[in-house]
């Protein structure tokens, strides 16, 4: 097959860990046979320095015609005082809105090898934490009318059906994926937009036979997710549940640096990010993780372009770095090979395997 896709480095550490990937990239399209291109796209303080803008149009048409982009992180203190419209965060805005991706995708997953990086009990780690939080990105509450009249404040919450069922597609099809499982998470018994959620959730499961659907209160939730995330394979919810949620699921898994993300929309080009920032303070030393990177590259694979088995090459070469002892300084433990950003891109590469 052939993709294109746009690479947005970024800065910070977001040259170095993205090369690493590009790195693992080209050696799955050598294993399986894919031509993966690449097109440059300036975003962030680079391209403020450059452009001007955070993201020029011109750019921004680079990564809507691509397959799909993949994004290092943008930002630093260098730009801190540029006007608010004009900082590189507002090019991370105007890409998503111009992507129209509004399904954010992050899963939680704790490596078997990082497990005593987790605050939550050994005996409850031990069960495998693994699963996606599929979150609605451009509706709800934070998208409503926000008024405040005297010593009233008012946010609105508002969801159309068409917009649950297109974030429900995508929790169907993330579960279809994986192992079958979804989850829907609402306040239906406090809510009427709860309530609309989970009629068109349970609508759409009748389009989707193969998945097992359940419904869950996000109060609830929030408790299964400390005390059996055993249980979950994918989550489904709406925009402010699932950053709450997204958030706190992040953080029974370790380190900032593993975790990767993706944005979709309507179309199959999706943008891959790992969750992290630009990390200034480590930028240019080489010792950036670029695994969350790295497995951003991989749900590319997965998600966008349907090459499940090469995702699982890429997953399957992480596990075995990771088995090999080798640790870069944010996840580095006692009797760990320390590695730099480089090192770590290069013996993931080394241990791609085709499946
Ligand atoms: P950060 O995520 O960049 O860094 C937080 C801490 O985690 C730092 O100590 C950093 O060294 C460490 N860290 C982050 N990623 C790492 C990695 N891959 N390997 C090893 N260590 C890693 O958050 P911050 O310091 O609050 O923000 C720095 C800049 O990044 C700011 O300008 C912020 O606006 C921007 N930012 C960008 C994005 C994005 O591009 N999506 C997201 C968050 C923050």
């Amino acid at each position: 097959m052939v993709k294109n896709i746009a690479v947005i480095r970024g800065d910070g550490i977001g040259p170095e860990i993205v090369n690493e990937a590009i790195n693992v990239l080209d050696r799955v399209a050598e294993l399986y046979g894919h031509i993966f291109n690449y097109t440059d796209v300036d975003m962030g303080g680079c391209a403020i320095d450059k452009h001007g803008d955070p993201l020029p149009t011109s750019e921004l048409k680079k990564c809507v015609e691509s397959d799909s982009v993949l994004l290092g992180a943008v930002g630093g203190n260098k730009w801190n005082d540029v006007p608010g419209n004009m900082r590189p965060e507002k090019g991370l805005l105007r890409l998503r809105a111009g992507m129209g991706v509004y399904s954010n995708n992050r899963p939680a997953k704790i490596w078997p090898q990082l497990s005593s990086a987790s605050p939550l009990k050994k005996s409850i780690v031990e069960q495998g934490i693994d699963f996606i939080i599929v979150r609605e990105l451009i509706g709800g509450i934070y998208f409503g009318e926000h008024k405040t009249e005297g010593d009233t404040a008012i946010d609105v919450l508002t969801y159309n059906e068409a917009e649950i069922e297109r974030i429900g597609r995508i929790g169907f099809e993330t579960a279809q994926k994986r192992n079958k499982k979804l989850c829907s998470v609402e306040k239906s018994n406090v809510l009427d937009s709860s309530r609309l959620w989970k009629k068109v959730m349970h609508r759409l499961s009748t389009e989707y036979p193969d998945v097992e659907l359940t419904d869950m209160l996000v109060d609830n939730c929030a408790m299964q997710i400390v005390k059996n995330p055993a249980q979950f394979d994918v989550i489904v919810t709406e925009n402010m549940f699932g950053d709450i949620l997204s958030d706190e699921a992040s953080q029974i898994t370790g380190s900032i640096g593993m975790i990767p993300s993706s944005s979709l929309g309507a179309s199959s080009c999706g943008l891959y990010e790992p969750i992290h920032g630009s990390a200034p303070d480590i930028a240019g030393q080489d010792k950036a993780n670029p695994i969350g990177t790295i497995l951003s590259a991989a749900m590319m694979l997965r998600f966008s372009f349907n090459m499940c088995e090469e995702a699982n090459a890429i997953e399957n070469a992480v596990s075995a770095y990771l088995d090999a002892g080798y640790r870069t300084a944010d996840i580095m433990s006692e009797g760990g090979k320390l590695v730099g950003c480089k090192q770590c891109g290069k013996l993931i590469r080394d241990n791609l395997e085709k499946g």
